[in-house]
């Protein structure tokens, strides 16, 4: 099969490389389609956890069940239609077994530890089919739209942590696909409205229709959403950005007892930051961190966008072949596209 095979730091290599084989309980998909994520260009720049290498990436995976193990097809038909997030618990440490297999203690990820979708076909292991997300897609769904439902996942999780409701004033930093995701769910939940915080990319955020787009480049973020909320502040403010500043914001940016949510880690080798601690203190107000979600949640992302509370074809305004991967990553850093989608057939 073809593959894009990430080898080193800034190269990914596209090449024929041996059709995975079948094992235990195991199956074979066909991938049409798999979203590229900020983390895998991340991981393009600055290489992939423990030094991994020679993998293949893409982990927003969406494709057509090929062959499955006799002990694989009590789940799983040939031509099944199904999409994959990459997280895979180990269901056994003491947060698996509390539930909260996102914060598990030996957390694994397909495109990492496993070969992910950057390739024509994707061998799922008896493991990552037990303890990993790899849900039938609901009929009438494509799949381009499916690619769709792992980054809408941790949207998904965040917003129902920070018991994000109805008529919230909800407040979003960052422009970019899990910022247009933000704000589709925050709607779906039914907030009251959605204030989007931007920088490079506002010509596409207002594809999504904001409720108010703030230019930071040139407002105070902070002032504006004073003046939207008549003083008061936003109910929660979401940092859906890897800047340290907008974390900072969103603090002085909410009401009285709310909720700040940071979603967006900051850089590796820079992840300090400062909160002004006596407005969390005299306001009351919950910072939280979230990451990742249960496999639940990937379920409930497939029938959302199904439902088209997401609307997912507005989101890969770039398909490309695996040969073209580092183009689209270019693109999606120059932000001329919100985001990229490849198809191994093209
Ligand atoms: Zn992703
Ligand atoms: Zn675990």
């Amino acid at each position: 099969m073809k593959a894009a095979v990430f080898e080193d730091v800034d190269r990914i290599v596209v090449k024929q490389v041996p059709d995975p084989d079948l094992t235990a309980g195991s199956i074979l998909v066909k991938v049409e389609a798999c979203g590229l994520c900020g983390s895998d260009i991340r991981n393009f720049h600055f290489g992939l956890r423990s030094g991994v290498k020679n993998q293949i990436m893409g982990h927003e995976i969406a494709g057509t069940v090929v062959k499955a193990d006799d002990q694989a097809v009590r789940r799983f038909a040939i031509g099944d239609r199904v999409a994959i997030a990459p997280d895979v618990s180990c269901g056994v440490c003491d947060y698996c077994r509390r539930g909260w297999v996102n914060l598990c203690a030996v957390h694994r990820m397909i495109g990492t530890h496993w070969p992910g979708g950057f390739a024509q076909f994707i061998h799922l292991p008896a493991e990552v089919l037990g303890h990993g997300m790899v849900h039938r897609m609901p009929e009438g769904l494509s799949f381009d739209e499916a690619a769709l439902s792992e980054p809408a996942s941790s949207v998904l999780a965040s917003q129902e942590r920070a018991g994000l409701g109805r008529g919230d004033t909800v407040l979003v930093f960052g422009d970019g696909p899990i910022g247009c995701l933000h704000l589709e769910v925050a709607r779906g939940r039914g907030a009251a409205r959605v204030i989007v915080v931007g920088l490079d990319r506002l010509a596409q955020v207002k594809a999504f229709s904001p409720d108010f787009l703030i230019d930071a480049a040139s407002q105070d973020p902070v002032a504006e959403v004073m003046k939207i909320t008549g003083g008061s502040g936003a109910d929660i403010a979401i940092s859906a950005t890897p800047v340290a500043r907008t974390q900072a914001q969103a603090v002085e940016a909410v009401r009285k007892r709310g909720t700040v949510v940071l979603f967006g880690g900051l850089p590796k080798n820079d992840p300090m930051t400062a909160l002004n601690a006596n407005v969390i203190h005299y306001n009351e107000i919950t910072v939280i961190g979230s990451f990742s979600y249960p496999a639940s949640m990937h379920e409930k992302a497939l029938r959302v966008i199904r439902e088209g509370q997401i609307d997912a074809k507005k989101y890969f305004t770039m398909t490309v072949p695996l040969e073209g991967i580092v183009d689209g990553i270019r693109a999606a850093e120059s932000g001329n596209t919100l985001k990229v989608l490849v198809k191994p057939w093209l």
